[in-house]
């Protein structure tokens, strides 16, 4: 067994078998219309088109100039028919332009570029002229990941190949049908980053890819900086903390980054959408993802346009059963429940799940035990019945010194908490409130600062008061 692990997570049941042996296929039939979310990670786009205009498949629809903004193209050849709001994963409403397919085929993709002569500012460029995002979960910009704070040196770019959550198989099937597009990615990462090493991290449920991927680093002529560190299959191994302190042997700092100690982590769909980016000045506009769950009754992995709505999906490609009782944008532990299947697929929907009352627990939340399991089993050694009493009680003082700001969100307690406690959901509230409380505070002094400087510069600008005159 390895002994490639962290401290703490669980075992929750794997059930990747329903779709692990099932290569991505492009559904017979596709939608003909898409819904693209105007933003899909990093900082808010503005749309580019209006209804009524024609759209090339490639096209950038919606960008903005922050620094930390992604564009956002169009996946499909079409009319643009309206910009309007619409369900998102979260369970919330989100601006998206709706495109309908004229069957043109019409492409817009960049002219293929050589990454490794390119210099590194092109490199980076071309990643976030392509609009790419973590595709695991986070959808960070990946452009912003890979340019680290001035000073840190990154030695390690690894490929977060462990897939730990249940059902989801989908980075597996990645890597056996394209292993050459996993490390042509990893490559151009340690390229752009001057990372000496790079490590594809895969779970021991995967062991049979390691000399598929041994054999392509050797074809790839990387044998001397790319390997394969097999880790444990322990949920939430695939979390940034877990998988470096899992391959490396190191320990983010509390409230730091992978780039602290020298590490960049790439998911596996990322990598890949990294080289396509080069190789064929393909922007992301495409995703492959699981879709599974005991009540669907085919379950498969797929590759559709980005925009796609899974409702649009029902009947011919995805079959499901009346007894579904939850169905989730993602994985069942990080993934979020959606009150229909009416949302579109993202950059980072790795997979959508039906779930029956078999596999799922939708029991009502009952009061804490106080049983301390949560706490033995976070993988971040967090002390989760502690943040959640002090939330209840609005001290969030107290929830951060619990270390609210640490907890990835892994879902981990969903399998051991004997009450019931939605843990995570109670988490993400309160990091919105702390979200809220610094941004009020930040916006305080800064009103504060603005005051003061603009008393000063009056202050300045006055006359200078004559010296009372008078005798002695
Ligand atoms: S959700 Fe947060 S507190 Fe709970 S186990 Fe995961 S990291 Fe720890
Ligand atoms: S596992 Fe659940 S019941 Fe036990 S201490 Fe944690 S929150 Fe309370």
């Amino acid at each position: 067994m390895s002994e490639h692990t962290f401290k703490g997570g669980i075992h929750p049941p794997e059930r990747k078998e329903l779709s692990e042996h099932c290569p991505i296929k492009v559904p017979s039939t596709l939608p003909k219309t898409v819904s693209i979310p105007l933003t899909m990670g990093g900082a808010p786009n503005q749309p580019l088109v209006q209804p009524g205009d024609d759209v090339a498949r490639g096209q950038i629809i919606a960008d903005n100039a922050h620094p930390m903004g992604v564009p956002v193209h169009a996946s499909i050849a079409g009319k643009v028919k309206k910009i309007e709001a619409h369900l998102v994963a979260g369970n919330t409403e989100a601006p998206c332009i709706v495109i309908e397919a004229d069957g043109s085929g019409r492409e817009s993709f960049l002219p293929p570029l050589d990454p490794f002569t390119a210099t590194v500012e092109d490199a980076r460029k071309r990643i976030h002229d392509a609009g790419i995002v973590g595709m695991g979960g986070a959808a960070f910009p990946t452009h912003v990941k890979l340019n680290p704070p001035k000073g840190k040196v990154i030695e390690y770019v690894i490929a977060n190949a462990a897939e730990c959550e249940p059902y989801l198989t989908v980075d597996k099937n990645t890597i056996q049908e394209t292993p050459d597009r996993l490390i042509d990615g990893m490559l151009i990462c340690m390229h752009i980053t001057s990372a000496p090493k790079g490590i594809i991290a895969l779970e021991e449920n995967k062991k049979e890819l390691e000399p598929l991927l041994a054999q392509t680093i050797v074809e790839k002529g990387a044998s001397d900086k790319v390997s394969v560190c097999m880790c444990k299959t322990k949920y939430p191994q695939g979390g940034e903390k877990n998988i470096v302190q899992s391959t490396v042997g190191r320990e983010i700092p509390s409230g730091g980054l992978p780039a602290d100690i020298g590490c960049v982590i790439q998911n596996v769909g990322t990598l890949c959408a990294i080289s396509d980016a080069f190789r064929l000045g393909k922007p992301l506009i495409e995703r492959a993802l699981t879709v599974s769950g005991m009540g669907c009754e085919n379950p498969q992995n797929i590759r559709v346009p980005i925009g796609t709505v899974i409702a649009d999906l029902e009947g011919e490609t995805i079959k499901h059963s009346d007894d579904v009782v939850k169905i989730i944008s993602g994985g069942p532990m990080m993934g979020m429940a959606m009150q229909s299947t009416n949302f579109p697929v993202q950059k980072n929907t790795s997979g959508v799940l039906f779930l029956t009352a078999r596999e799922t627990d939708v029991s009502p939340e009952s009061p804490c035990l106080g049983c301390g399991r949560c706490t033995v089993y976070c993988s971040c050694r967090l002390t989760p019945v502690m943040i959640v009493r002090s939330l209840k009680a609005g001290d969030t003082d107290a929830a951060i010194r619990f270390g609210l700001l640490d907890c990835v969100e892994c879902g981990a307690w969903s399998c051991v908490c004997p009450a019931h406690i939605a843990l995570t959901q109670h988490f993400r509230i309160g990091k919105a409130i702390v979200r809220e409380q610094r941004a009020a505070a930040m916006a305080k002094a800064a009103a504060a600062k603005a005051l003061a400087e603009k008393e000063a510069a009056a202050k300045a600008g006055a006359p200078t008061q004559a010296a009372p005159k008078g005798g002695n």
